[in-house]
């Protein structure tokens, strides 16, 4: 499906892709590596952003692993969790393509509802939000959030008493996630009896259950815990006399491969286990990481080198306050390689690839092998979509909001 002309049609079409040009590549003609150094080429021909880092969006990588979440789980309706990146370009795509958002503030439900999305296919999920937000998603019809407090249930009374509420509980266990979020959000088990009795004395309607196992999950049967978990909490609300629940919103933390196949299993047999006899359950997810991280390559170029004895060191114009920010905020590992092997030279050496601000703790990789490379060479950091760019910030003066995205499409075949 993701590499028949109509997917393509549908997403050159996009709000936040129509009117970009999105370059298609192909194994045989031109490749991801192909189009960064035509990018490249042209920027230094118009002496405009030269030298700038960049970043390649490749739009069919995201239809893919839309097609590949429709065929996994058809059951579960995907709202992308805007926080992890919220290129417009990928946001108009998975808009176009069918997904739904999640948003964690004012900003997010303007960027997403700017693209034409209706707001019912939008979840506010974050448990704590400002009276000021919470008012702005009810003048726009931001009908669905979470809370895990009673305060938050006290601003939701006050200032949007219609707006339909999913619990958000915490998981069983969040240990053996890159990002855990259990220490921050989510009630306990002897909290939830007391929230759904405030919010039934509050007449506020409660309608489902959410739970975040955490992000880049490794241990995948924290999701058969936290379905259970969720189960108690139907069960719970039904004891209480309150009407029916009806939703169960399983949150984010799947990865694309290695990790996907194996957590569709749980998820689809604790879903088996205990929801087959919830009569019209509706279920949903909201997946970050699984559609943005391998869809983003990054180019950086090389601003400086310092030679000691076999060592190399290198800066480059782009780092951990920028979009190498995943690297503390997420604990993820980048890698990177150099855009052109055209030297065939077999020797590497022991490089340390440095941020350009003046901290020492910007510092992206130590001892990764890498060739002798010049002064304005270029290195490409595949799978940098997740929590990255997002993240960034201005340090220094350099404007990591300021990094430009080129769109490409390949077809998987
Ligand atoms: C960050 C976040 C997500 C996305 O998590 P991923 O692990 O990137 O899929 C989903 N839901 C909530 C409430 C979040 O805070």
């Amino acid at each position: 499906m993701a590499s028949s002309p109509k997917i393509f049609q549908v997403i050159s079409g996009a709000p936040g892709v129509r009117g970009s040009r999105v370059t298609i590549l192909t194994k045989d003609s031109l490749n991801l590596i192909d189009f960064m150094e035509s990018i490249i080429f042209k920027t230094q021909k118009v002496g405009e952003n030269e030298h700038e880092p960049f970043y390649v969006l490749d739009l069919g990588v995201v239809a893919s692993l839309y097609d590949k979440w429709i065929q996994s789980l058809p059951m579960v309706h995907p709202f992308y969790a805007v926080k992890c990146n919220p290129e417009p370009a990928l946001l108009g795509a998975l808009a176009a393509l069918g997904s739904n958002f999640d948003c964690a503030s004012r900003a997010e439900i303007e960027a997403v509802l700017a693209l034409g999305v209706s707001s019912d296919r939008i979840i506010y999920a974050n448990p704590c939000k400002a009276v000021s937000h919470i008012k702005y998603a009810a003048s726009v019809g931001v009908n669905l959030t979470t809370f895990d407090s009673r305060e938050e249930l006290d601003k939701i009374r006050k200032w949007h008493p219609k707006c339909a509420l999913l619990i958000r509980v915490k998981g069983p266990d969040d240990s053996g996630a890159r990002s855990p979020l259990g220490a921050k959000y989510g009630a306990l088990e002897d909290e939830v009896e007391p929230l759904l009795q405030a919010s039934q004395a509050a007449q506020l309607n409660v309608t489902g259950v959410s739970f975040h196992i955490g992000s880049g999950a490794m241990k995948l049967h924290a999701y058969r815990g936290a379905i259970a978990a969720a189960k108690e909490v139907f069960d719970t609300a039904a004891r209480l006399g309150m009407p029916k629940l009806r939703v169960l919103n399983i949150g984010g933390g799947f990865t694309a491969d290695p990790y996907f196949d194996e957590a569709v299993s749980v998820v689809k047999s604790s879903l088996q286990t205990h929801f087959a006899i919830v009569p019209g359950l509706s279920i949903m997810s909201e997946p970050g990481r699984f559609f943005a991280e391998s869809a983003f390559t990054l180019a950086a170029n090389i601003i400086g080198k310092r030679v000691r004895g076999d060592l190399r060191e290198y800066w480059i114009n782009d780092g951990i306050y920028g979009s190498m920010n995943c690297i503390v905020n997420d604990n993820a590992t980048v890698t990177c390689m150099p855009l052109t092997s055209s030297s065939k030279v077999s020797k590497n050496y022991s490089s340390t690839v440095f941020g350009p601000t003046c901290d020492a703790f910007d510092t992206i990789l130590k001892g990764h092998q890498l060739p002798e490379l010049r002064v304005s060479d270029w290195l490409v950091f595949p799978k940098m979509g997740a929590y990255a760019a997002s993240t960034g910030s201005r340090f220094n003066g350099f404007d990591t909001g300021a990094i430009s995205t080129y769109l490409a499409y390949s077809n998987p075949s």
